[in-house]
């Protein structure tokens, strides 16, 4: 299982299955992409099985959907819902304007989707992680954090037990990218007018060697031009930088 995230100048669809590729080695039962196009626009793909059924998907529905400078990538070690196409990542809120990607576990699930389902609405997969792209939605939409994406994922963090990296988008923010962990791996590749996330740096070190590794529960939000990391409450936090020094 692996997630990578991307903001940069390149074509985000390459950077992020590159970054897949890198991380096959860690095993998965499915894999699935998410981009945004910058006009508002946010495209998913996602398959049960390996790389390869995604990248013939991509390229059945016409890889000219996928144009757009910013996306996320995931591949899935099923722990809730079977490794089926309706369950790999990334998930959606209704509205489709958030993505999620997850590794990891949502302890609190149930309670969580219990309080959805009570307030209707509707899941569309079987897992712990759809949870977290309607909280998201919910968050974003209205509230003390209502438009404002990083404060809205840090609202969100408080409220989920267990150990989780997580990578969020909203449509209307094309040019974040916002990144989460508690208690599983979470890095930033810092580029020249580029920034990845990732949950280990082999997604990333074909295009930058220079890494930050996040602390216990912080929150990173990267752009082309920067990344910002807090902790779950606001405050602004420090990552540990380092350099990759081994060879490809
Ligand atoms: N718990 C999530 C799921 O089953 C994420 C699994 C993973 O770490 O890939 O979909």
């Amino acid at each position: 299982c692996g997630i990578v995230g991307y903001v940069g100048h390149r074509q985000a669809l390459d950077v992020v299955l590159g970054g897949l590729r890198r991380m096959e080695y860690r095993g998965y039962d499915s894999a699935g992409v998410a981009v945004l196009d910058g006009a508002g626009a946010l495209t998913v793909e996602r398959k049960a099985g390996r790389l390869a059924n995604l990248e013939g998907a991509l390229a059945e529905t016409g890889l000219d959907r996928f144009a757009g400078t910013a996306g996320m990538g995931h591949t899935r070690w099923a722990t809730h819902g079977a490794p089926i196409d309706r369950n790999s990542h990334p998930h959606r809120d209704a509205s489709e304007r958030v993505a999620v990607v997850h590794n990891g576990i949502i302890e609190n699930f149930s309670a969580l989707r219990a309080e959805l389902e009570a307030d209707g609405v509707e899941m569309t997969s079987d897992t712990d992680t759809e949870t977290a792209a309607h909280l998201v939605a919910r968050a974003y939409a209205g509230g003390p954090t209502a438009g404002d994406l990083p404060a809205s994922v840090r609202v969100v963090c408080r409220r989920l037990e267990g150990a989780f990296t997580l990578v969020v988008t909203h449509a209307d923010e094309p040019g974040l990218i916002v990144a989460a962990r508690r208690s599983s791996p979470l890095v930033v590749g810092v580029g020249e007018g580029e920034h990845f996330v990732a949950s280990d740096v082999s997604a990333f070190i074909e295009h930058t060697r220079e890494a930050v590794e996040l602390g216990q529960d912080q929150v990173v939000v990267i752009s082309r031009d920067g990344y910002d990391i807090s902790d779950f409450g606001g405050e602004p936090a420090q990552g540990k930088p380092f350099t990759v020094n081994w060879d490809l």
